[in-house]
């Protein structure tokens, strides 16, 4: 393989980092599954909110519920691509374990599968 692990090992983690970064702005990690993160709950407790604060509060958190599941299904790709490194397997697609092409690596080094095998 010509893939240059380390470099895109270094792509992995500062997108990991930045989708950390992005997560604690829309929720906060799960105290009780690691790995997990819930979107940050609007405060409704306040008795003083009219009900356009809180129809607005609710939306808000609507927004960031829908920001937080695709941040946190990023970070599981991305976070699984690193696994692979740790564990020599990744780079090699997952379907048909042939080598995963260095240009879609670069373009997306959470890449589980070849250009053939990609989803979507
Ligand atoms: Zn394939």
């Amino acid at each position: 393989m010509t893939t240059n692990n380390s470099e895109l090992r270094g792509m992995l983690l500062e997108e990991k980092a930045r989708i950390e970064g992005q997560l604690a702005g829309v929720g906060h990690k799960n105290p009780d599954i690691a790995g997990d993160w819930e979107p940050s709950a609007p405060d409704l407790n306040d008795i003083n909110a009219d009900v356009n604060d809180v129809a607005t509060e609710i939306e808000a958190f609507e927004g960031n519920a829908a920001i937080e599941v695709e941040l946190e299904a990023r970070l599981l790709e991305v976070d699984a691509a690193l696994a692979r490194i740790e564990v020599g397997t990744y780079g090699i697609c997952r379907v048909c374990g042939s080598a995963i092409e260095d240009n879609r690596l670069h373009a997306n080094p959470a890449a589980p599968t070849c250009i053939a095998h990609r989803e979507g």
